[in-house]
Order: C-alpha cells, then sequence, then structure tokens
C-alpha cells in the first residue's frame, strides 16, 4: 500500500455516508497530502455537476481544487468527444447534467437528436421515456451514463439510471453503451484528464465490489475494499471480484501508510 500516489476515492459509503463525512476521512486526508500522495473522487452519480461535489466535500472541511472530482458525466463526455459522436443529443438527465453537456458543446434537441444519453434523471417523465424509445427504434446511438441500478440515500434505496435501462430495454429490446465504473471507458477518460501511468501505483477505494473493485481489477490498477458502505465481509466469500487489500476504512489506510 505504501507503494501508491493515487488514490481514486469512491464517494458514498466511502468518504461519507450522505451528509455526513466519516471520522475517519479527515485523517486520512491529512495523512495523505503530508506524504505527498494524491486523491481524485470518482462518481457514478451523474446526478450532479462535479462542482456540486466540490462544493459539498469543501463544506464537510476539506479543501479540494475543482479538478479533485470525476464523475461518470464528465467521462460520458470525454468518451462521446473523443470518438466523435453526434453533437445532436437526446439527453434524460437533470439540470446539471444539461448544463454539463451544454458547456461541452452539445445541443439538447429531441426532434432533431442523432444520439440518446441516458444520464441519473431525478426529473424524468413519462414524456422523455417515450421520446427515447422513439428515438432509439429509429437506430441510434443510445449510450448511458453508468449502471447502477440503486442509489443509496439515508432513507433507503432509490431507482438510478440502471433501473431507467431496464425500462427502456423492456419497451424496446435496446441496451446502450455505459460508461461509468466499473467500465474500461471510465478508466480511458480518467487517464485522458489526470495522466496516471503507472499502474501499481494508483488504487481504487470504494465500498461496492461490482463497480469500485471490479473496475480496480479491469483497469489493472490496486483496489481497496472498504468495509465502511454496502459491502461486508462475508460478500467476499465467492465474489469475482476478490480486492487486492480489505480494511475498515479510510482511517486503516491512514494507518498504514503512516507505518
Ligand atoms: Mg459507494
Amino acid at each position: 500500500m505504501h507503494r501508491i500516489r493515487t488514490f481514486l476515492l469512491d464517494l458514498d459509503g466511502t468518504f461519507y455516508l450522505g451528509d455526513k463525512i466519516f471520522p475517519w476521512s479527515l485523517d486520512f486526508v491529512d495523512t495523505v497530502r503530508s506524504q505527498g500522495k494524491n486523491f481524485i473522487f470518482v462518481t457514478n452519480n451523474s446526478s450532479r455537476h462535479g462542482r456540486y461535489y466540490v462544493e459539498k466535500i469543501r463544506k464537510m472541511g476539506v479543501d479540494i481544487s475543482d479538478d479533485q472530482v470525476f464523475t461518470s458525466g464528465e467521462a460520458t463526455i470525454y468518451h462521446l468527444l473523443k470518438y466523435n459522436y453526434p453533437k445532436k443529443v437526446f439527453l434524460m438527465g437533470t439540470p446539471d447534467l444539461e448544463e454539463e453537456f451544454q458547456e461541452a458543446g452539445f445541443e439538447l434537441t429531441a426532434d432533431e437528436a442523432e444520439l440518446v444519453v441516458l444520464g441519473f434523471d431525478m426529473t424524468l417523465t413519462y414524456e422523455k421515456l417515450r421520446t427515447a424509445c422513439d428515438l432509439l427504434r429509429k437506430g441510434i446511438p443510445f449510450i448511458a451514463t453508468h449502471p447502477d441500478i440503486n442509489c443509496p440515500t439515508p432513507t433507503g434505496p432509490i431507482p438510478d439510471a440502471g433501473s431507467m435501462i431496464a425500462l427502456i430495454k423492456a419497451s424496446t429490446g435496446l441496451e446502450p453503451k455505459i460508461i461509468g465504473k466499473p467500465y474500461p471507458e471510465m478508466v480511458e477518460a480518467l487517464r485522458a484528464k489526470y495522466g496516471l501511468e503507472d499502474p501499481e501505483t494508483v488504487a481504487m477505494v470504494g465500498d461496492r465490489l461490482y463497480t469500485d473493485i471490479a473496475m480496480g481489477k479491469a483497469a489493472g490498477i490496486k483496489s481497496i475494499l472498504v468495509l465502511s458502505g454496502e459491502t461486508q465481509l462475508s460478500d467476499l466469500e465467492g465474489s469475482t471480484f476478490q480486492p487486492d487489500f480489505v480494511v475498515d476504512n479510510l482511517g486503516s489506510i491512514a494507518e498504514r501508510i503512516r507505518s
């Protein structure tokens, strides 16, 4: 663990839970910084702008720079631009995601759309679903920002982009190309922005086996499972996604790299 220079950190269940920062997260940040190492927050939640998370984390008392948060929305935009997808997009997303797409030069349209993009759309309507299915039946490309079926909230799980993908698939028989964790497109976008050349010095840290740890494996980087979120030690048995390290929480990583 001492060799790791850059920690890619999941947010919910890893750094905080809902609106509460874990008590050991500050110690982790101080320790990582004092050792000249670096951390980047990597989240699949595309319902918010990266700036939202930067502000949220700052309010929790951790001063981070704007480029220390990377969302699946940003990764999707990178992917669409790099591979020359059409700029006329029917976007199923929140106003935050719409803003990100517009800032990146995409034109949001239903009538002239040449591409359908699905995010974690907390403003989803029947009208949007119907339009998306109509467009997809014409054969235009379909992209989703991330695969999560549910999003954890303090009051329990709520339907996330993966559930919307399932609904559209039930109607049209069509499935999107997906960008976020654990897919290699997410890592490609991260590499393009941050470098991260030597995979031995990069670790994905998270509480979910099938997104965080799976992405670490897919990317050939180190993976560290924290038990402060949804995964329990007993879930590891029989899982296809085995992390390089298992620790209680970020505080345990701080302890280890200090010693
Ligand atoms: Mg998590």
